[in-house]
């Protein structure tokens, strides 16, 4: 084992291979991925809940995100965890990590994404938390914490001499058991369009732990009122793509606000143009908007002044033209993918059709979507059923800064919105963006689906003892994989309460204790130290499809995990 620093300073732990091997097998192999599988999930047990630390990743060329939902990140910690001596397979294994720093990324997918992992089974950890955050949006944190309890218990189990595919069964018995257990202590969730204060309170609650819940009501009602736009209630569906999140340094957290409409971070082409245009027509062009240039392999000989003349009288006659189809098929505003030359934008000032140059590929569609219009791809086809509407395009300055925004706003296709992020720095509103992501995750699921069980642990405290008292009926060897499951459940209120600095056993025990004397599962960990650890009393709840998707995901990679048994890499790694 060796301390060596990198070129940055940051100190790294490398311990040597101890033996080439190029194959694992049996207990050896189940051991060694149970240990990378755990090394992932102790990284993130500590961000877990409203009190959980946050991570600071560095990636190679220096950019910091902070943050502390489940990043799959690639981030390069200061700690070089490079755990040859558990993973004697992969040699110089790398879990580069970031240590807890108080401030920093703290949603598991977020933290995950962003570290630059090298072994197989901590890849499909990274894995679990983006499927979660794939199918789901929320819960990508607990999910990795409970995989990694589970393997720890089966570890265990292992040392008793208990065969992998018993435990596999058993965890899958016990899974289906929690599962059913989570519908049966649900509540259904009342909220309409008219009553959105249940679906705001949800969301504050996916908020509350990360780093933006200062913000966090403010925060909600914007993500509630956003997916209520473009959500389809009676189909009970829900297309987030039509919410653009856009950002912008600057301003305070709090001044972030849902706008109905587009907002396109360019400005009109030239200063003198109109800042303001009301019942826009516009063309959204990606074919290219000016007259079409010599190319290398053309030649054009112009030995005379005159010829010249005559050239550049051509080319305004061209783009004359172009200017005049616009002006002929009723479009007002022109949005272009591709720019223009300033001659060709001094144009487009004195003949009145103002212009937006450069817009992306991404924002002209949504444009698109939200004007009603159609992308031209080649300009003769650009005809007046083509133009998009919108009832206000306006340009916005920020500050005393020369930053300017497009507002397209009262579009015929009023579903579509952007929410747009006001915030100190780049860090702040990247974190925003990606905590507004789980609190938009959070108000569809239950639009999709409206079933609720409580949160801070509670949820896996009375599943926990739902399955233990389940073990009893089974008499085979999965009894012992059953009630291991139903102590792996415990690993969440546990960290809950070790990330509030509250005594972890103690607190527990008494909270299911609690739950098991009043038959009541809505006891949970007080981790605000609100003065109830009643979480239905502190509004405290997560979806039924979420937690459920957490156990059943959680169970199928640690049954993958136990499954192996060899490991064969190649004897030069
Ligand atoms: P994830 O990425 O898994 O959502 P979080 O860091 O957001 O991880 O933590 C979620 C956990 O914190 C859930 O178990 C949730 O019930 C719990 N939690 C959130 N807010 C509170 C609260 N105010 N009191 C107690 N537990 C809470």
């Amino acid at each position: 084992m060796a301390l060596a620093f990198d070129e940055f300073g940051r100190p790294f732990i490398i311990l040597r291979e101890q033996e080439k091997k190029s194959r694992l097998r049996g207990l050896d192999a189940q051991k060694a991925n149970i240990a990378a599988g755990k090394a992932v999930a102790r990284i993130l047990r500590t961000s877990l809940g409203p009190k959980g630390m946050d991570k600071m990743l560095q990636s190679p060329d220096g950019d910091v995100t902070i943050s502390n939902q489940s990043i799959y990140f690639s981030l390069s910690l200061s700690l070089f965890y490079s755990s040859t001596r558990f993973l004697p397979f992969c040699a110089p294994s790398r879990l580069r990590l970031v240590r807890d720093l108080g401030v920093g990324a703290n949603d598991g997918a977020t933290i995950l994404e962003q570290m630059d992992v090298d072994n197989q089974i901590a890849k499909l950890m990274v894995e679990l938390s983006r499927s979660q955050d794939y199918e789901i949006g929320d819960g990508t944190t607990g999910v990795v914490v409970m995989a990694g309890s589970l393997l720890e218990q089966a570890e265990k189990l292992l040392e008793r001499g208990i065969h992998p595919i018993r435990i596999a069964e058993g965890y899958e018995l016990a899974s289906r058991i929690a599962f059913d257990h989570l519908e049966h202590i649900s509540h259904k969730f009342e909220f309409s369009a008219t009553n959105i204060e249940p679906l705001v309170q949800t969301c504050m609650t996916t908020l509350s732990s990360k780093i933006v819940n200062r913000c966090k009501r403010t925060l909600a009602e914007i993500a509630v009122k956003a997916v209520l736009a473009v959500a389809d209630l009676e189909r009970k569906d829900v297309n987030l793509d039509l919410i653009k999140v856009e950002g912008k340094v600057g301003g305070k957290l709090e001044d972030t606000e849902l706008v109905y409409g587009i907002i396109v971070d360019k400005d009109m082409s030239h200063p003198q143009m109109p800042k303001r245009i009301e019942d826009a027509k516009i063309a959204i062009l990606t074919c290219p908007f000016e007259p079409p240039k010599p190319k290398t392999k053309h030649k054009v000989d112009i030995d005379t002044v005159e010829k010249f003349q005559t050239l550049r009288e051509q080319e305004q006659k061209y783009f004359d033209e172009m200017v005049q189809k616009c002006k002929d098929v009723g479009a007002t505003l022109v949005i272009c993918q591709w720019g223009f030359d300033d001659e060709a934008n001094h144009l487009l000032m004195h003949r009145k059709l103002p212009a937006v140059r450069w817009v992306g590929g991404v924002e002209l569609e949504l444009i698109a979507i939200a004007t009603g219009g159609r992308i031209v791809p080649r300009f003769q086809e650009l005809s007046p059923e083509k133009l998009g509407k919108a009832g206000i395009v306006r340009e916005k300055s920020f500050g005393t800064t020369k930053d300017r925004m497009l507002y397209i706003e009262q579009c015929a296709n009023s579903r579509a919105v952007t929410i747009f992020i006001r915030g100190g720095n780049k860090m702040m509103i990247e974190e925003t963006k990606r905590s507004l992501h789980d609190a938009l995750c959070v108000a569809r699921n239950l639009i999709r689906n409206n079933s609720i069980v409580y949160g801070g642990g509670s949820a896996e405290i009375s599943c926990s003892v739902a399955v233990e008292a389940a073990a009893d009926r089974y008499p085979g060897v999965e009894q012992y994989a059953i009630r291991s499951f139903a102590d792996a459940l415990d690993a969440i209120p546990l960290a809950l309460a070790e990330n509030s600095g509250l005594s972890p056993i103690d607190t527990l025990t008494a909270v299911k204790s609690q739950q098991v004397k009043e038959s009541n599962p809505h006891c949970g960990i007080d981790c605000n130290d609100v003065g109830t650890n009643d979480m239905k009393e502190q509004n405290v709840f997560e979806t039924l499809i979420g937690k459920q998707q957490q156990i059943l995901l959680a169970t199928q990679v640690v049954k993958m995990i136990l499954k192996i048994d060899d490991v064969i890499s190649p004897s030069d790694y």
